[in-house]
């Protein structure tokens, strides 16, 4: 399973994780310059995915131009209750989204989210036609234990615990090592393909030969300046990305290095 060449049945995936930063007001003009620079890249999907109070303005600005899909950063896996603060699968669809983030680590971090949760959201997510984008990734000191095969076997194996066969071609996987989100610290890319092929043997484990055609991307720490060469990793479809993303020429330049890591494989 060693291949050194990227599998082009994989579409390509770019996207941005906005976290709590840019009100409405000020997410008309980032999207528009966003897709001004990336109105010509249509071989990739592309995907913002900004607080849910930008939601309703970044639909309408998006549905004019139809090149980047709109994502959430959370869902709740139930379709309504007495959940306050949450927020559900049909509310988010309303809104046009197509993706959902499930289990970031600051959401595991900060808000004891568990990998149970995670699977639950998972399968809630593809009920309602919502792609999810799930998390997965280490802490520096389990890495410096050695503990990071084992910690990433075990979230993906329990994040995706009961997800259906028939959907797998929805699913995205981030491999986001926790040390490098955030704080300018990125995997090198021999580090970060390491990891994204282990994923990949046990996506074929748990899912056979389909488990080949789940898109596994990179985060943490993504920039322009260290696109190119992670995306040119062959096991490596593609980056979610933070901190870059909220800069439109930034995000475009990640953008442009995933792209021309498939032109050249498909030269
Ligand atoms: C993220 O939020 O998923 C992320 C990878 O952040 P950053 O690119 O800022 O490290």
């Amino acid at each position: 399973m060693s291949q050194t060449h990227k599998n082009v049945t994989r579409r390509p995936l770019v996207a941005g994780n906005w976290k709590m930063y840019r009100t409405a007001s000020d997410t008309r003009s980032l999207l528009e310059d966003i897709v001004k620079l990336v109105s010509k890249i249509a071989t990739m999907d592309l995907v913002v995915c900004p607080p849910f109070t930008s939601l309703s303005v970044a639909a309408e600005t998006l549905g004019r131009h139809g090149i980047l899909a709109l994502g959430a950063q959370n869902m709740h896996q139930n379709k309504e209750g007495a959940f306050t603060g949450e927020i559900s699968g049909p509310m988010l669809r309303e809104f046009g989204v197509r993706y959902v983030i499930l289990g970031h680590s600051e959401r595991r971090q900060y808000f004891n989210e568990t990998d149970a949760q995670v699977a639950a959201k998972a399968q809630a997510a593809v009920g309602y036609h919502l792609r999810p984008i799930v998390c997965v990734g280490e802490t520096l000191a389990q890495r410096d234990a050695g503990e990071t095969t084992a910690v990433v076997t075990s979230q993906v194996r329990a994040s995706l615990s009961g997800f259906p066969v028939d959907q797998l071609e929805e699913l995205v996987l981030a491999y986001e090592p926790i040390w490098a989100i955030g704080t300018g610290k990125v995997a090198t890319p021999q580090q970060a393909n390491e990891v994204h092929l282990n994923i990949r043997k046990l996506l074929v484990k748990q899912f056979g030969s389909k488990g080949s055609d789940i898109r596994v991307i990179y985060g943490g720490s993504v920039k322009p300046d260290n696109a190119a060469e992670l995306m040119a990793q062959p096991e490596i479809d593609g980056a979610l990305v933070g901190g870059a993303s909220l800069d439109a020429k930034g995000f475009f330049d990640i953008i442009e290095s995933a792209r021309s890591a498939r032109a050249s494989e498909n030269d």
